[in-house]
């Protein structure tokens, strides 16, 4: 069976325990590869080289970075059909959906910062005639990186991608359940001419690998996308060692529709903003919002279009839904499916696991599901389910709405449909989420801040403000 290895120093290795994991495929429910158990030795190692490298990268320049991640894009791009196998295989998303979203986000990651690095420039402050100040930006050295499985490679990228570029070497982990992608970058590093210990990647268990990082003296910033209790653990962890935290956590997201938006338009965007990726995108919509005037309209129509989804072979170019990720995940989806039908939610469609055929007969399926019925305190509408599950729920003014949506602890994205230009300003305003899409989803500028608020994270990690984060400002002032 393949071995996945770790890339320390610029080569292959396994770990320093002998230790492996089994990898799944959630479409057939079969293990297809190991990756490293690696521990704390292997991120001491990763830490060391990664120290070592930092002066070889700085000298380097600007361009000269730029250059190897701009080759970096390029191999990924060559290579792209390997890259969108992999991320399918170990995801269970459509192939579909990773060759028109994953694989070319995570090139553009690599583009963006590569090129954004070049126009990176520093504050100057000038006090009439007492003194001049200017913000020197240098990078601090060593970054630590730990994503998620939902998005392997475009969030993992989105991560090292930066903290590169802004000069740094890196130490990153990409998820257990999710690593081929990240191994197949590791496999390009070097003929993309990046040097050995610019970037490492430590494959393993989050409370092994991920703790480690996160404990690490010489890593002195981490930047995680994950679950909100783990991001919690993290800070509890980082927080009394000063370290520098960007946190990228769960969602609830809200989707507001108001009686006046384009109906059609609107109907079409949500069945995407509920279940791409079986639902399995921070920023999909969870909470359908309705005014109460179109509800019936909107929720028979809407269940008629999720009812047409095809869950199946994630290979299939008609296949709408493939897995969930992992047999843990799909039994904690079908539990808040249970949960919701006790809190007295009525499924209207979906609401079970889907048997396949022959050899995906294993495999991790569920049926999209749409429940109704339930009010904002539910649990159900509280946490997050993280899966191909919706609610609606109706609401009588812009006022209910704004208070429904904001009724949880989580402020991650927002959609609204509406056609009245200024009803859009003005709800956008009040809702307390990082991002909020009017008329629209999904769609993304790179430039512009991203991330949520309450508990959905702290530090906005778009554009310039990730190369902020990833650079140490410092203040010198001279005297005229
Ligand atoms: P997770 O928190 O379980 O794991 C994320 C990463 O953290 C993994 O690499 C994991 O191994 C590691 N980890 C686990 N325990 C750790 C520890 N104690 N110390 C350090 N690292 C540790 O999350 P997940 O299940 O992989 O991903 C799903 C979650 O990610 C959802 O909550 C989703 O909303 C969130 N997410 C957020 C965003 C965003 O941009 N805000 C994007 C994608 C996913």
């Amino acid at each position: 069976m393949e071995r996945i290895l770790n890339f320390i120093d610029g080569e292959l290795r396994p770990p320093v325990g002998n230790a492996w994991l089994d990898v799944y495929e959630p479409a057939r429910g079969t293990v297809y590869a190991q990756l490293p158990d690696s521990d704390s030795r292997d991120v001491d190692l990763a830490a060391i080289a990664a120290q070592r490298a930092f002066a070889t990268w700085n000298a380097l320049g600007r361009e000269g970075r730029s250059n190897a991640l701009l080759r970096l894009a390029d191999l990924i791009e060559r290579d792209l059909e390997g890259f969108v196998a992999d991320e399918s295989r170990d995801n269970g998303k459509p192939l579909s959906l990773a060759r028109r979203v994953d694989i070319p986000r995570a090139i553009a990651n690599f583009r963006f910062f590569a090129t954004a690095i070049l126009h990176f420039s520093s504050e100057a402050h000038l006090m009439d005639d007492v003194a001049v100040n200017y913000t020197d930006r240098q990078p601090f050295g060593v970054a630590g990186c730990i994503s998620p499985w939902n998005l392997p490679l475009y969030l993992f990228t989105w991560k090292i991608a930066p903290a590169l570029a802004a000069g740094n070497c890196v130490v990153a982990k990409p998820s257990e359940v999710t690593p081929y992608t990240a191994y197949r970058l590791s496999t390009l590093c070097n003929e993309a001419g990046i040097p050995p210990g610019v970037l490492n990647i430590v494959h393993g268990l989050g409370p092994k690998v991920g703790a480690a990082i996160t404990a690490h003296p010489g890593i002195p910033a981490i930047s995680f996308t994950g679950g909100t209790r783990t991001g919690a653990e993290i800070a509890r962890v980082a927080a009394p060692m000063f370290k520098k935290l960007s946190l990228e956590l769960g969602g609830k997201n809200p989707v507001l529709v108001f009686a006046d938006c384009d109906f059609e338009q609107m109907l079409k965007t949500t069945v995407r903003s509920s279940f791409t990726n079986q639902g399995q995108i921070c920023l999909c919509g969870s909470r359908i919002l309705v005014e109460r005037s179109i509800y019936d309209r909107f929720r028979d129509a809407f269940v008629e279009r999720v009812r047409a989804l095809r869950v199946g072979d994630p290979s299939d170019a008609t296949t709408d839904l493939g897995a969930v990720v992992s047999k843990d995940h799909m039994e904690k989806v079908l539990s808040y499916i249970d949960l919701a039908k006790e809190e007295g939610g009525r499924v209207l469609c979906g609401g079970e696991r889907v048997v396949l055929q022959d050899e995906m007969s294993n495999g991790w399926f569920i049926a999209p599901t749409v429940i109704e019925g339930l009010g904002p305190a539910r649990r159900t509408n509280q946490e997050e389910i993280f899966g191909p599950v919706v609610t609606l729920q109706p609401f009588d003014d812009d006022a209910d709405a704004i208070r429904s949506a904001n009724a949880t602890p989580y402020g991650l994205a927002s959609v609204v449909w509406t056609s009245d230009l200024q009803r859009a300003h003005r709800v956008a305003r009040q809702l307390q989420a990082g991002i909020v899409w009017v008329n629209c989803w999904m769609v993304r500028d790179l430039r512009t801040p991203f991330g949520g608020m309450k508990q959905s994270g702290v530090g906005r990690e778009g554009g310039l403000d990730a190369l902020r984060f990833f650079t140490e400002a410092k203040n010198v002032c001279i005297k005229l």
